[in-house]
């Protein structure tokens, strides 16, 4: 008995050391960590009645002792149930939060507890006293052993179940707890006076100290900054990229238009027409890059939303081959395009980026292949209501290397620099198709034979909203009679209103100019009339959101007002429409855009 006095004796020390420790350090409010707070202390109290049971002699004060012990009993058997309620802690099913975990199981454990904290009380216990050996027995302790056995029972076809999840932190205390009561269990059935059981129980509270989910609350709050430090600089990131698209745009507005102006200019020389069509081009690659920077860094902040709409799948795959027709020119490609005849005609999905991943890959095919073919097949698997849509791109280009194919999807990864160098690129496109692709929950694959060429398969579902099979539409080329027509262009750069109107010179409109939304206004106060109003968003003093709130509360003002904005980050049409502009114009303005505008709301 002196021997394991020691032991209770350690154990009291370390307990309350580990008591001061936790308790005086701030901790996160899980249930594990409230659990183990009732561990702690119910170690405490029961390591105090076994010590006075041990130290004070039973005849001093008999019925004192007689409440110790139940006190000591009630102890040892909180301490067990507490463990128990820690093991349905560590093996609850996060999925499953049924009702009866949630609410049920909670009060039946407790109703047992407290029939079970009755039994203990008023079951008789009886006292082994002699002046070498001292210990409790009778039904009251047996209760006890009986619950420590079915607990032992309950762990151990707990730990079977989850054998595989042993590994983990949490199961660590099961673990010892089974292995220690089994030996303190053989030990005490040698030797019924050796005190082992508190300070085992206590030394599983004292190890569980390091396994329990305790992080450092300093910690906790140090990575709050830190997350809120990152969120902060991508927010300004975002916004700078946001500033530049804009910034970069605005001059770029006015090099795309006159140089456009210049390329088609009749009386000019041949050759200086063939420096405005470089212009041109070296133009669209900067739009290209800058689209494909802020594209990225919108997807990687997480920012970039799919937006679904109905949409004609037969329009879609027109402009790309219209478009990818354009992209190979004069080259000797031979451009074969095969579309499933059972097409559904009207899907559901986001077909703005559902046109930016296959432009990439065809754009990225008609750069990379110099002659030979590009075949551009579009089949479909129908199931239901949603259709897969399998594109794929084929070329005979320039292929790429099997231990390149990895790199392919990195951003700014450019591959066979030496045979690539004169092909304009930043590396963003397929990094950029990607993350779209995965972000509609779709794959991409490439098959590449390096020198012969490259296949890139894309796989993406999409809701049909129509079955009937689309017939393709062509496209509308009905003559135009706007002559005229009255258009208000409102801008606050006098560069881009001069781009706009010569963009608009050859539709023989009759264009009224103004440099603010004031103006603007004032214009529609004095009871001019027009077709159309072409609005820049980004004015000082008031902006052309404003302005057109404004606009439409001017007693019967109808006329359709369509957003010029140099802010074309993604998602800004849809931000636009929702705002009331009747369309979305990007700068620099795109010809063919412009022509559908003036098509859909002056012809
Ligand atoms: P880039 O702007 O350089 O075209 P991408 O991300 O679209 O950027 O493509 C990354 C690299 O993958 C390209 O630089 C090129 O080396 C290679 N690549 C992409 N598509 C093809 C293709 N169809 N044939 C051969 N190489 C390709």
């Amino acid at each position: 008995m002196t021997s394991t006095i020691f032991l209770s004796v350690a154990a009291l020390l370390y307990t309350i050391l580990i008591a001061i420790v936790y308790f005086s350090k701030p901790r996160i409010g899980s249930l594990e960590n409230k659990i183990y707070k009732y561990l702690i202390l119910v170690s405490l109290l029961s390591l105090v009645s076994e010590l006075s049971l041990t130290i004070i002699p039973y005849e001093t004060v008999p019925a004192f002792y007689n409440i110790m012990l139940k006190v000591y009993l009630v102890c040892c058997f909180s301490w067990i149930a507490t463990f128990v309620a820690y093991i349905f802690i560590v093996g609850k099913n996060e999925t499953s939060k049924s009702s009866f975990t949630t609410k049920k199981l909670p009060i039946m454990y407790l109703c047992l507890y407290v029939v079970s904290l009755l039994c203990i009380l008023i079951l008789p216990i009886e006292f082994y006293n002699t002046p070498t050996t001292k210990y409790s027995y009778g039904p009251s302790v047996n209760f006890v052993f009986a619950t420590v056995g079915l607990v032992m029972l309950f762990s151990i076809i707990f730990l079977l179940k989850n054998w595989k999840r042993l590994k983990e932190k949490k199961y660590y205390p099961i673990v010892f707890f089974v292995v220690f009561f089994i030996m303190v269990v053989i030990i005490q059935k040698i030797n019924p006076s050796l005190l082992l059981v508190n300070s085992t129980l206590s030394f599983i509270t004292a190890l569980m100290y390091f396994t329990i989910e305790n992080p450092d609350m300093k910690m906790i709050a140090e990575l709050d900054i830190a997350r809120n430090q990152a969120e902060r600089a991508n927010a300004a990131k975002t916004d700078f990229l946001s500033n530049m698209s804009h910034e970069i745009r605005t001059p770029l507005n006015a090099i795309v238009g006159f140089s456009q102006s210049l390329a088609e200019e009749k009386d000019m020389p041949l050759s200086s027409r063939e420096k405005a069509r470089d212009i041109l081009m070296a133009s669209d690659n900067l739009l290209e890059i800058v689209n494909g920077i802020l594209d990225i860094s919108k997807i990687e902040a997480n920012k970039l939303e799919i937006v679904n709409t109905e949409y004609d799948m037969h329009k879609v795959f027109d402009e790309l081959v219209l478009l990818t027709k354009a992209r190979i020119g004069e080259k000797a490609i031979d451009f074969r395009y095969h579309l499933d005849s059972s097409i559904p005609a009207v899907l559901y999905g986001d077909y703005v980026r559902l046109k930016q991943i296959i432009l990439n890959l065809l754009t990225n095919a008609a750069k990379y292949t110099k002659e030979g073919f590009i075949d551009f097949k579009i089949s479909t698997i129908q199931s239901g209501k949603v259709c897969r849509l399998i594109i794929s791109v084929e070329d005979s280009g320039i292929g790429i290397k099997q231990d390149k194919i990895n790199k392919l999807f990195m951003k700014f990864e450019r591959l066979d620099l030496e045979k690539n160098i004169t092909i304009e690129g930043t590396g963003l496109g397929l990094a950029i198709t990607k993350r779209l692709v995965e972000l509609m929950h779709g794959r991409v694959v490439v098959q590449s034979v390096y020198g012969k060429g490259s296949k890139f398969t894309v796989a993406i579902d999409q809701k049909i909203v129509s079955e009937k099979v689309g017939v393709s539409k062509q496209v509308e080329d009905t003559p135009l009679s706007v002559g005229g027509k009255k258009v208000l262009l409102v801008d606050d750069n006098k560069l881009n209103l001069k781009v706009a109107s010569m963009l608009l010179s050859k539709y023989e409109l009759d264009i009224t100019q103004v440099g603010s939304g004031y103006e603007a206004i004032d214009q529609i106060l004095a009871q001019k009339q027009y077709d159309l109003i072409l609005l820049d968003d980004m004015m000082p003093k008031m902006s052309g959101v404003e302005t057109l709130q404004k606009l439409k509360g001017i007693d019967g003002f109808s006329t359709p007002v369509v957003v010029l904005t140099a802010n074309a980050i993604s998602g800004m049409r849809e931000k636009y429409l929702k705002d009331g502009f009747q369309d979305y114009l990007a700068k620099p303005i795109d010809k063919a855009e412009l022509e559908k505008v003036i098509r859909k709301y002056l012809n």
